[in-house]
Order: structure tokens, then C-alpha cells, then sequence
């Protein structure tokens, strides 16, 4: 067995068994494997050991591995997204979990039309109020989702975040469960889904506190492919 697949069975178990723990049902959990930087042959690897849903956060790595390895991937946007760069971003991904303003909501909405293709966003909040981070701010959360809701190509499925680097793990559980509070709050106004709702949050170092505060997308890269190659 290569060692992707053993660490994939490893986190498997180990997201089964926080989710029992909290009286949750690991098929509410879906594991989106962080391939940043590392090449095609790696996801190919993890395809062949049942892993499907794939987070990258370079746009051109993406798309030259999205031509490889076609339709067989799942692929989420985790980066940052400029505007600019909105046409190619429509064409590669699955799901888009970083848009985080108005312009750039905009901008895969038009390239989205003119290709004739809806996708699936999330909203990516600055839960933590961390200068060096992307995302809204938690208080215009509301105000970006009523715009998206104009934008008929965009179906905005929930929220994610990523907490301010620490070396302590508990330490995210206060930001998980902010986004979690302010999800429901955006449920309750009808701006995100009452079904399926989304929160991606948690990564290879504080998933199971994640998974206990109600993270339903866990994007886990060191911990499935290694430490990664410098850029
Ligand atoms: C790289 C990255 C991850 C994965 O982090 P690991 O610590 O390697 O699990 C998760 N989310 C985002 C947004 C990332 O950029």
C-alpha cells in the first residue's frame, strides 16, 4: 500500500471516530484532499485509494492538472482568487470556496453565463479578524450573500474559514464555532440553504475539533500527501 493510501485510511479512521464521538455521521463529512503543489501522479494516487474531492490553491497548477486527469477529479478552489483570473477559474472547478467580495462574485458570474454553467461558492469569512487573512469580515457577511443572490450562475452553499495560524489546536474551536453561529444566522435569513448547508473549515492540524463544532468539508493536505514541496 503507498504511503497516500495508509494516510488516507488513517484519517478516515480518525474522522469517523471524532464524529462518533460528537453523535455525528461521518457520511455528513466530506474529506477534500489539499493537493497544492504536489503533482498529478500524487492525486492519482489518492484516486486509486477511493479519494475524489481534491482543494487546490493555484489556479494554472490546477487547470494543467484538471487537463490530465479530466472529469475523474472533484476540484475545490481553496486560494486566493483575483478577479482577473475569474474565466479559467469558471472552467476548472467544482466548487469556489474562497469568494470573499463582490467583484470577484461577479466576475465568475459573467464567465459562468457565458459558458452556460452554474457553481457551486462558498463565502470565505475572516472569522478571526486576522489582517494576514482573506474573507469578509463576519458582520458583511449578510450584505455580500444579498448580493450573490442576484448573480443567477452562483449557488452559494455555505461558509468557510481559516482560523489564525497557531500552534495549538484549540485554539481554532472558538473561530469554528463563530462561523457555525453566523451560517445558521445567514440560514435563518434565507441566504444559505436549509439543506446540505456547507462549512469548510479544519485542516490537517485541528480537524477533529472542527468536526465537534459541525464542519461538514475538512481540507486536509500534509497530513494525506506529506510535507510539500517549497513553490
Ligand atoms: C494548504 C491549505 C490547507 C491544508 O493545510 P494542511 O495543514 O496541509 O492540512 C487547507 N486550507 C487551505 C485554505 C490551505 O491553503
Amino acid at each position: 500500500m503507498s504511503i497516500i493510501h495508509s494516510n488516507l485510511q488513517e484519517i478516515r479512521r480518525q474522522i469517523a471516530e471524532a464524529a462518533a464521538k460528537c453523535g455525528r455521521s461521518a457520511e455528513d463529512i466530506t474529506l477534500v484532499a489539499v493537493s497544492k503543489r504536489f503533482p498529478a501522479e500524487a492525486i492519482q494516487e489518492a484516486l486509486a485509494a477511493g479519494q475524489a474531492v481534491f482543494g487546490e490553491n493555484y489556479l494554472q497548477e490546477a487547470a494543467a492538472k484538471r487537463a490530465v486527469l479530466g472529469k475523474k477529479v472533484r476540484f475545490h478552489f481553496i486560494g486566493h482568487l483575483q478577479s482577473n483570473k475569474a474565466k479559467l477559474a469558471a472552467e476548472t472547478f467544482d466548487v469556489i470556496e474562497t469568494v470573499d467580495r463582490i467583484k470577484i462574485a461577479a466576475a465568475l458570474n459573467r464567465n459562468l453565463e457565458a459558458i452556460d454553467r452554474k457553481l457551486d461558492i462558498l463565502i470565505q469569512v475572516n472569522v478571526g479578524l486576522d489582517a494576514a487573512k482573506s474573507g469578509v469580515l463576519p458582520d458583511q457577511t449578510a450584505a455580500l450573500l444579498e448580493q450573490v443572490k442576484e448573480f443567477r450562475h452562483l449557488r452559494p452553499k455555505g461558509l468557510m474559514t481559516m482560523p489564525p495560524l497557531s500552534n495549538n489546536s484549540e485554539e481554532s474551536r472558538v473561530h469554528f464555532r463563530n462561523l457555525h453561529t453566523l451560517a445558521k444566522k445567514m440560514q435563518s435569513y434565507g441566504l444559505l440553504p436549509e439543506k446540505k448547508m456547507e462549512l469548510s473549515m479544519g485542516m490537517s492540524g485541528d480537524f477533529p475539533i472542527a468536526i465537534e463544532e459541525g464542519a461538514t468539508l475538512l481540507r486536509i493536505g500534509t497530513a494525506i500527501f506529506g510535507k510539500r514541496p517549497p513553490k
